[in-house]
C-alpha cells in the first residue's frame, strides 16, 4: 500500500516521480498570463468513469507544494468513489494564488476552458475558496461542472449530507467497538463546527449525545452551543477529554503521536480529510490501543454522493440521503475485515476500493 499522507517528502520529491509513484494518469498544468491563471489538473484514475473532485484554491508557497498537493488529493478521490459504489473516478484541481486578488468572472471563466478542453474526463465541483457562484462561472465555459446552486438544478452545498454520511458512520464504528449503534448517552467531542461539523452536532444532539465542541472561532462556537446545548471547550484540551467518540471535522493530522497517547475515546469518526498524520504508522497504533478507527474517506463520501445525483439528471435529494445512508454498511464491512485481517480500517477501506477498481476494470471490454 502506497502512502497517502508523507508531508515530509514534500519538497524533497518531482512531481513526475511523485505521478508515477501514486499512479495518475494525467496531470495538466493550466497557464494564462492575461487573467493570471495557474492552475494544475490531476487526473488520478478513470476506469469507474470520469474523474471528479473540487478546485481548490490556495496561496501555496510554492509550485511543487501545489503538484503534491494536487496529486495526492486527487488519488484520495479515487478511492472515495471506489470505496462508495459510484462510478466515478478520481480527479482534483488546484489553483494557486491569493482568492482575493486574483478571482473574478474572466480567471474562473478561463479556468472553466481549460476544464473544458478535457472533454470530460475531468469534471469540477467546489473545494476551498470556492464557491457555488464561482461554479456558475465556470459553468458558463463547460458543462463539466456540479456543485451548481440548487435553482440552477445543481446539488448545491454539499455539508448537510456529508454531516449525515458521517453521522451514520460513526453509528457504525459505535456498534463495532460498543456493540450497539446507538449514540444516546454517548459523550461526543467535535473539532470544528464549520459546515460540516455543525450539522453533525444537530444529529448528535438529537439522538441524545453529551456533545463537546471546539473551534477556532469563538463566534460560532458560541452560537451553536446556544442553539444545541453542546458544551464549549477550549482548542487544545479536545484531545484530553474523557469521551467516547473524537469528530475530528477541522484539519488533517489531528490523529499522530501526540493526539494517540492522549485521546481516551474507543471511536474516532468524523469528516476531515486525511486525519491520519501517517495512514500506516498510525493506523497501527490505534489497533494495539483498541480503538476504531472510520476511514475518512469512508464516512465523509455524503459530498460526493450528493455531487454525483446531480450528474444523473436532474438533482434528487432523497436519492442522495439514501444513498448517503449505505455508509453505515459500507463502514461496517471495512470494519469487520481490518478486524479478520488484523490490519488498520484505513488499509483495509483502501483494499476494498483496489479490488471495486480492479474487478470493474476487467469487464471493460474493447469491443
Ligand atoms: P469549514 O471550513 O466550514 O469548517 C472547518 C471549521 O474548523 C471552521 O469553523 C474553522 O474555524 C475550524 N477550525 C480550523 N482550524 C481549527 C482548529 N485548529 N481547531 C478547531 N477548529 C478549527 O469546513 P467544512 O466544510 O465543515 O469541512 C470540514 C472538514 O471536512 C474539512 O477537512 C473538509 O476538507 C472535510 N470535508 C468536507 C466536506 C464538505 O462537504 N464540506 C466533504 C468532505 C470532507
Amino acid at each position: 500500500m502506497v502512502e497517502v499522507n508523507s508531508p515530509e517528502k514534500v519538497g524533497s520529491v518531482s512531481v513526475f516521480a511523485e505521478a508515477s509513484r501514486l499512479g495518475h494518469e494525467q496531470v495538466v498544468f493550466c497557464h494564462d498570463e492575461p487573467t493570471g491563471l495557474k492552475a494544475i489538473i490531476g487526473i488520478h484514475n478513470t476506469v469507474l468513469g470520469p474523474s471528479l473532485g473540487g478546485t481548490r484554491m490556495w496561496n501555496y508557497a510554492t509550485e511543487e507544494e501545489a503538484a503534491i498537493d494536487v496529486l495526492r488529493l486527487s488519488r484520495g478521490m479515487t478511492y472515495k468513489a471506489a470505496i462508495s459504489g459510484l462510478n466515478l473516478g478520481g480527479g482534483k484541481a488546484v489553483v494557486i494564488g491569493d482568492p482575493a486578488q486574483l478571482k473574478n468572472e474572466a480567471f474562473l471563466r478561463r479556468f472553466g476552458k481549460f476544464v473544458d478542453s478535457l472533454g470530460g474526463k475531468y469534471i469540477t465541483a467546489e473545494d476551498m475558496n470556492m464557491k457555488t457562484s464561482d461554479m456558475e462561472y465556470i459553468g458558463m465555459e463547460t458543462k463539466h461542472v456540479t456543485g451548481l446552486p440548487v435553482e440552477m438544478g445543481g446539488s448545491g452545498d454539499p455539508s448537510p449530507v456529508t454531516a449525515y454520511g458521517v453521522y451514520v458512520g460513526m453509528k457504525a464504528a459505535a456498534k463495532k467497538a460498543y456493540g450497539s449503534d446507538s449514540l444516546n448517552g454517548k459523550k461526543v467531542s467535535v473539532q470544528g463546527v464549520g459546515q460540516v461539523g455543525m450539522y453533525l452536532v444537530e444529529h448528535l444532539v438529537k439522538e441524545g449525545a453529551e456533545v463537546y465542541i471546539t473551534d477556532i472561532n469563538r463566534d460560532k462556537l458560541a452560537a451553536i452551543s446556544k442553539n444545541t446545548g453542546a458544551k464549549v471547550v477550549e482548542l487544545d484540551e479536545i484531545y484530553d477529554l474523557d469521551v467516547d467518540i473524537y469528530a475530528p471535522c477541522a484539519m488533517g493530522a489531528t490523529i499522530n503521536d501526540d493526539s494517540i497517547s492522549r485521546l481516551k475515546c474507543q471511536v474516532i469518526a468524523g469528516a476531515a480529510n486525511n486525519q491520519l498524520k501517517d495512514e500506516v504508522r498510525h493506523g497501527n497504533m490505534l489497533i494495539d490501543r483498541g480503538m476504531v478507527y472510520a476511514p475518512d474517506f469512508v464516512i465523509n463520501a455524503g459530498g460526493i454522493i450528493n455531487i454525483s445525483s446531480e450528474l444523473k439528471g436532474a438533482y434528487n435529494k432523497e436519492q442522495a440521503y439514501s444513498w448517503t445512508e449505505k455508509i453505515f454498511d459500507t463502514c461496517m464491512n471495512i470494519l469487520d475485515k481490518a478486524e479478520a485481517d488484523k490490519i488498520p480500517s484505513q488499509e483495509a477501506a483502501m483494499l476494498l476500493a483496489e479490488k471495486r477498481i480492479a474487478d470493474v476494470g476487467k469487464i471493460k471490454l474493447s469491443f
